[in-house]
């Protein structure tokens, strides 16, 4: 808590005019084109990997990255996930939805030890709603040899959790109309690297510049010829 307090007083002194005049713009409304979706770790810095300012993310953070199953009659009715969805692909220009996974997650890990191992009710019973697959076997993904079993269950996972955003009828309906993209994303905690999802090599690639490049030619040739 000291540490904050003293951050909120370093950046008064140092950075607070830099701000203002953006955070005056920001005051009248936000207009952020992504809405980022990510585990609660304190590790997990999108701000700070991915260089974005104030009002460029809409995000959702909650235990594991999880966004609950469609369904009109039970579990993501009233919750917080849902509400974000739809409020952002509603009021807000998002035409990205990212799903940002990462390694040494202590949700994939009680995946990986058993559920019904976990004390606590609340956190259990959270994890028990999302049917995460952690048999790497069966994945339809091509892993890195040099990860461990819960960093292959935080990939998996994360196409489990895009599969699920992908049965939102607000997103079916503005991917089949061309103006909403779901990406995969997987932060890779101890090389502070990003991989992102391709679906073409069922793959986590590395985001250096020629995956960086690949992405933006995918965003343009969106942009050039939505459906
Ligand atoms: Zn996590």
């Amino acid at each position: 808590m000291r540490k904050l307090l003293k951050g909120i007083l370093d950046f008064r002194e140092k950075y607070h005019s830099h701000y203002v005049e953006n955070f005056s713009h920001l005051a009248l409304g936000q207009f952020p084109d992504t809405l980022f979706i990510a585990c609660s770790d304190s590790r997990v810095v999108p701000n700070l990997f991915a260089s974005t300012n104030p009002g460029d993310l809409f995000v959702i953070r909650n235990i594991g990255n999880m966004i609950p199953p469609f369904t009109i009659s039970s579990a993501c009715l009233g919750t917080a996930e849902a509400a974000a969805i739809e409020f952002s692909l509603t009021n807000l220009p998002i035409n990205n939805i990212i799903v940002c996974g990462h390694s040494e997650c202590a949700a994939m890990k009680a995946m990986v030890t058993g559920i019904d191992k976990i004390e606590d009710p609340f956190l259990k019973t959270w994890l028990s709603n999302y049917d995460c697959p952690i048999d790497p076997s069966k994945a339809p993904l091509i892993f890195d040899a040099e990860l461990s079993l819960h960093n292959k269950v935080a990939q998996m996972n994360i196409i489990q959790q895009i599969e699920h955003i992908k049965g939102y009828p607000l997103v079916k309906k503005r991917i089949k109309k061309g103006d909403l993209q779901v990406h995969g994303w997987y932060f890779d905690i101890g090389k502070g690297d990003i991989y992102g999802y391709e679906q073409e090599f069922k793959k986590f690639v590395l985001i250096d510049e020629v995956e960086a490049k690949r992405i933006c030619d995918r965003l343009d040739q969106l942009e050039k010829n939505p459906s």
